[in-house]
C-alpha cells in the first residue's frame, strides 16, 4: 500500500433524533453562555426553539444568512456579533448558515457549534468560502472546523424532498470525488464508498416519503461520511466547476452540484477506470455503467431540469470556461476547454451525460 497522510477531526459529534435537546450542555461544556444564533431567512423559527430551549438566555441572532457567503453579509454579522457581545456562535441550518459560521469564527475564534439541516456536510470541513466581486473563493483553515455537531434527524424532516434531493447529491459528489483525488487514501475512499451507497438508497426513500425517519437518519448519516471525505483530500473538475457557476453566475448551490456530478464524471471516465468500478457496484441501476447509474438516480430524484432552468444564460457557457481555465487545480484528466464548453453545453440544455 501506498504511504498516505490524513488529517482528522477533532469534534464531538451528536446525533439522533432529539439531539438538539443536548444544546443547553453542551454549551455549558464549552463555557458558553451567550450564543449568537444564525440562520436563513425562511427559517428564524429555529432562533424561537433554541431561545426556548435556553430559557430565552442568548446573545442574539442574525437570520440574513444567505447562500455563497458573501463578504458584506458577513461584515455585517461580524458587526451584530461584536454589538451583542455574544461569548459563541451557533449555526442551524444548511450549508449557507454552517459557513457563515465559520466565516465568523476566522474572524473572531469564537467556539461554533453547528446543527446541519441539510445534507450538505460543511460541517465536516475546514473549507471556508466566501463570495465577493463576484468570484468565490475557499481556503482551508482545520481550526475553521465546528467544534461541536449536532445532527438532530427530527431538523431534517421538513426538508423539502427537492432540497434532500440535491443536497444529497452535493454531499454524494464530495465522496466521488475522494474516489480518484491526487491526495485520496484508505480511509477517505472507506468513508467515500459507504456515503455513496446510503445516500444513493436512502435519498430516493425520501422522495417517496419525506417523513420516513429511518430514511431520513441513513441520509444524515451518508452526508456525514460524505463530508468527512472533503475534509481529508482535494477536489478537482466538479467542485471547481460548480465553483465558478456558483460565485460567477449566483446558481444555486446543491441544484448545481447535483446536475452537474454525472458530467462531470463521464468527462473524468477514461482517467478513472476504478472509480467507476467503484460507482458502478454502489450506485442502484448502473449495470455496470456508472454514468448510466448516476443519469438514472437524478431521474429517479425528479432532477430533469437543466443549468438553463437554473439562469445560466446560453452566452454564459464561454465565460464559464475562461474562468475555469484560469482556476489551476489537479485534475485525473487534462482539463481542455473544448470539451469542457460541450460537458456545459450539455448540462445547460438538460441532456443526460
Ligand atoms: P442552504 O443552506 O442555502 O439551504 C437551502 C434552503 O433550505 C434555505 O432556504 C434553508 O433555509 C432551507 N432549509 C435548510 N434546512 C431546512 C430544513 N430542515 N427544512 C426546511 N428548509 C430548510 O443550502 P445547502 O445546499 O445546504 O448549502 C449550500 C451552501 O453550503 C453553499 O453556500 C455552499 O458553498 C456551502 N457548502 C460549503 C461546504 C464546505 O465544505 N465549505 C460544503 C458544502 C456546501
Amino acid at each position: 500500500m501506498a504511504s498516505f497522510e490524513y488529517n482528522e477531526n477533532t469534534q464531538r459529534v451528536l446525533f439522533g433524533q432529539d439531539s438538539l435537546a443536548k444544546l443547553p450542555s453542551e454549551l455549558a461544556k464549552l463555557g458558553c453562555s451567550k450564543p449568537l444564533i444564525l440562520t436563513t431567512p425562511t427559517k428564524t423559527s429555529y432562533v424561537d426553539d433554541i431561545a426556548s430551549l435556553l430559557d430565552g438566555r442568548i446573545a442574539g441572532s442574525f437570520t440574513r444568512v444567505t447562500m455563497h457567503t458573501p463578504t458584506d453579509v458577513t461584515e455585517d454579522a461580524l458587526k451584530h456579533c461584536k454589538s451583542v457581545n455574544a461569548d459563541c456562535l451557533v449555526s442551524i441550518g444548511g450549508g449557507s448558515a454552517v459557513g457563515l459560521g465559520k466565516a465568523l469564527f476566522v474572524r473572531t475564534g469564537l467556539p461554533h457549534i453547528t446543527v446541519p439541516t441539510t445534507y450538505a456536510g460543511s460541517e465536516m470541513t475546514p473549507i471556508v468560502g466566501q463570495t465577493e466581486n463576484r468570484v468565490k473563493t475557499t481556503h482551508v483553515d482545520r481550526k475553521a472546523i465546528p467544534a461541536v455537531v449536532i445532527y438532530d434527524v427530527n431538523l431534517t424532516l421538513t426538508l423539502p424532498a427537492k432540497i434532500s434531493a440535491t443536497s444529497g447529491l452535493n454531499a454524494m459528489a464530495h465522496a466521488v470525488e475522494a474516489l480518484y483525488a491526487q491526495d485520496g487514501n484508505p480511509i477517505a475512499s472507506m468513508f467515500a464508498v459507504k456515503g455513496i451507497q446510503t445516500l444513493a438508497t436512502s435519498l430516493p426513500r425520501i422522495m417517496q416519503n419525506p417523513q420516513d425517519v429511518d430514511a431520513r437518519s441513513d441520509a444524515l448519516l451518508g452526508a456525514w461520511f460524505c463530508g468527512k471525505c472533503l475534509a481529508g483530500v482535494g477536489v478537482s473538475l466538479h467542485h471547481k466547476l460548480c465553483h465558478v457557476l456558483g460565485g460567477t453566475f449566483n446558481l444555486p448551490h446543491a441544484e448545481t452540484h447535483a446536475i452537474i456530478l454525472p458530467h462531470a464524471v463521464a468527462y473524468l471516465a477514461p482517467s478513472i477506470p476504478e472509480t467507476m468500478k467503484v460507482l458502478a457496484e454502489n450506485i442502484p441501476d448502473s449495470e455496470g455503467n456508472a454514468v448510466n447509474g448516476l443519469n438514472r438516480l437524478l431521474s429517479k430524484l425528479g432532477i430533469t431540469y437543466s443549468l438553463g432552468d437554473l439562469g445560466l444564460k446560453e452566452e454564459d457557457i464561454d465565460l464559464a470556461v475562461t474562468t475555469l481555465l484560469k482556476k489551476p487545480f489537479w485534475s485525473p484528466r487534462p482539463i481542455e476547454g473544448d470539451l469542457i464548453r460541450e460537458l456545459l453545453r450539455r448540462a445547460w440544455e438538460g441532456k443526460p451525460a
